[in-house]
């Protein structure tokens, strides 16, 4: 049996209207609103929250968040705090994606303040992390990983630990079609949860979900959620259409 409830997340990334949002949220409430099994995030862009969360009201669907700041309030022009998300129902926020700490010059440092600030806002973080292709090239994954670990969830007492997701995104995986395999997935989490244990002891390392993303499909989902220390996955591309998204949650149950 497995030890932790298995979480994917949709990561719609700056796609879809709010028509759009709220014909995919139906599309895939309409199957899996009663999934009780899997714990199911979408989280569409900010302007389609409120829409979302009205049309997954009533359903095992959560809402989840693909950013914000770490200040409760004031002049931080186009960003969004986490008591505004609370305020739309989001019980998740995506956090240091490989998209904003390339383009936006997010940092660990960075990620942990708004992993904290979500936290004490009773949001769950999915904290990401992964290597680019260069450093697992040269080498250096295990240094990459480990400082990003280590980093990001910096001075998080257990509580907060065992609220929080993490996501390993392998950023050559990301939205190339190139999907990490099973074992150089699982290798990796193993890894993430060796340093879990660190950080605080086995029970909590044995208790934090950590999610696989990274091109992953209705075709490599079951087997990547299968391996022993993968609890899900964080999903781009294939979130964005309903059946696809659909069968892949199914490969997690
Ligand atoms: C992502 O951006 O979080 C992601 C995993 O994208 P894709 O599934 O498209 O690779």
């Amino acid at each position: 049996m497995r030890q932790r409830k298995p979480i994917v997340a949709g990561n719609w990334k700056m796609n879809k209207t709010v028509a759009e949002a709220i014909d995919l949220a139906t599309a895939i409430k309409r199957e899996l609103g009663d999934c009780k099994d899997v714990d199911i995030v979408l989280c569409p862009p900010f302007t389609a929250l409120k829409a979302v969360s009205e049309a997954i009201t009533d359903t095992h669907v959560d809402l989840g968040a693909q950013n914000m700041h770490w200040e409760k309030s004031g002049a931080y022009t186009g960003e969004v705090s986490a008591e505004m998300l609370r305020e739309l129902y989001c019980h998740y926020v995506i956090l240091g994606h490989s998209e904003r700490r390339a383009y936006f010059g997010e940092t660990d440092e960075i990620v942990n303040k708004k992993t904290k600030a979500a936290l004490a806002a009773n949001l769950q973080p999915i904290v990401c992390i992964g290597e680019t292709l260069a450093e697992r090239e040269s080498g250096r994954m295990t240094e990459v990983i480990t400082t990003q670990v280590r980093g990001s969830l910096a001075d998080l007492s257990p509580r907060e630990l065992v609220s929080s997701i993490i996501a390993y995104e392998p950023v050559w995986a990301i939205g190339t079609g190139r999907t990490a395999s099973p074992e150089q997935a699982q290798e990796v989490h193993a890894l993430i949860r060796s340093l879990l244990r660190e950080l605080a002891d086995d029970a909590v390392a044995q208790s934090v979900r950590i999610q696989y993303g990274g091109s992953v499909k209705p075709a490599n989902a079951r087997e990547l959620f299968g391996q022993p220390d993968i609890d899900g996955g964080l999903i781009g591309g294939a979130a964005l259409e309903a059946r696809s998204f659909i069968e892949i949650v199914r490969g997690a149950i």
